[in-house]
């Protein structure tokens, strides 16, 4: 391998580790509750293998208690039907089944519904389900940290300073509680149609920031023994932490999803800051080489549309233009307004432009119709009260 090659190499080794690194500072509670009882929830087949071994169970014990949580959806140890009463008086004095608590649930005109849950140690995040208008499912759109680091200018959840990452239990959690909520259990199998169908990780927080625990909530999920929901339904999106897409796509195979919202550097490193450190051409680069992307499984562009500011047609003609070549499609998003915002929503005549000048380059680009805006649920409206204890510490990007 030539040198040069060597170095970027290495190079984005370092930077993987240094992101890692600095996620560790945010790092979730323990699973260990107050009375000393741990949460099951969130933990591998590895980790709850160990928490059985520890109190003399044997290993078959795991993918009993891994279909009753996961497959059957029970919080409650003596709904367990397939294990002996003292065992199950046992796993309740030492073991939870958790869930992040609703502390308000609001339900859209239109159906979308907003949860607000509350963590263990007081923090809250939102999750929104979106029905699909037509047809009996519909995605769970989950957060993966509260408040986040990025400040996205047109994010309303970019002006809440990172608290914390949320742990795997918080992140598998907020699917579990979400099904809770429409009695989506025991998971459906094959060809049962599902409401809750599909996740995407386009909540409060940047996924990339919190990849440990992002990534193995969604083995959990994709574990066919319990959610059993396939990669194909899971789609994580990013601002574009470019070291970190090549690691996702290599360990988890999830569908892409990038918030591009400008085609210059110039334009781009106003809206989505994190540009200055990762430009567009490193960003579409990485969506070049992202593993098991094709015409079947296109990487979705996020793009929001903010009146006079990134809407005309010359940026409709040079997205064509950045992303020719590539399996993908560009989601046009109307800007959703939130208290104290700077921008206004492009006129429906200017998305329709640039929509058709997109689609006639033969690349689908269809304009997202807000969801649950009565409820704040839309697209970057999410935020909490949430915040951290100690001074806020402002992580350079
Ligand atoms: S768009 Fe996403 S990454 Fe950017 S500030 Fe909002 S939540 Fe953070």
């Amino acid at each position: 391998m030539p040198p040069e090659v060597n170095a970027i190499t290495d190079l984005t080794k370092a930077e993987r580790e240094r992101i890692l690194a600095k996620s560790a500072l945010f790092d979730p509670p323990d699973a260990a509750l107050a009375d000393g009882r741990r949460d099951l929830v969130g933990m591998d087949r590895e980790e709850l293998g160990a928490e059985l071994a520890a109190i003399g169970e044997k290993p078959f014990r795991v993918k009993q208690l891994w279909h009753w949580i996961y497959h059957q959806g029970v919080t409650d140890f003596s709904r367990m039907s397939s294990i002996a009463r003292p065992l199950q008086e046992k796993l309740a004095e030492r073991f939870v089944i958790g869930r992040p608590d609703p502390v308000v649930v609001q339900t859209s005109t239109d159906e979308t519904r907003k949860f607000l849950f509350r963590f263990r140690d007081g923090q809250e995040a939102e999750t929104v389900y979106i029905p699909d208008p037509v047809e009996d499912r519909g995605a769970v759109c989950i957060s993966s940290q509260v408040g986040c680091t990025l400040s996205c200018r047109f994010c309303h959840t970019g002006t809440q300073t990172l608290v914390r990452n949320l742990g795997a239990p918080e992140i598998v959690g907020q699917f579990m509680a979400a099904r809770d909520s429409y009695g989506e259990w025991p998971s459906p199998k094959g060809e049962t149609p599902r409401l809750l169908s599909t996740i995407v990780l386009m909540g409060m927080g940047e996924p990339l920031y919190n990849y440990t625990n992002v990534s193995k909530a969604m083995r959990i999920v994709m574990d066919g023994e319990g959610i059993g929901l396939s990669r194909r339904r899971i789609t994580l999106s990013t601002s574009g932490v470019v070291p970190m897409m090549d690691r996702a796509g290599a360990e988890l195979g999830v569908n892409l999803a990038v918030s591009l919202h400008a085609v210059t550097n110039e334009l781009r490193d106003v809206l989505v800051p994190l540009n200055r450190k990762y430009p567009i051409e490193e960003l579409i680069a990485a969506c070049r080489r992202y593993p098991g992307s094709s015409n079947a499984r296109r990487i979705t562009f996020e793009y929001v549309m903010l009146k006079g500011v990134n809407d005309s047609a010359a940026e409709a003609r040079e997205l064509v233009r950045l992303i020719a070549g590539l399996p993908a499609k560009v989601n046009l998003i109307p800007f959703n307004p939130w208290p104290g915002s700077q921008y206004e929503t492009s006129t429906p005549a200017a998305v329709a432009k640039f929509s058709r000048i997109v689609s006639d380059a033969g690349i689908s680009a269809p304009v997202r119709t807000p969801r649950g805006r009565d409820i704040s649920a839309a697209c970057g409206q999410l935020k909490t009260d949430s915040k951290r204890e100690r001074t806020a510490i402002s992580v350079p990007v």
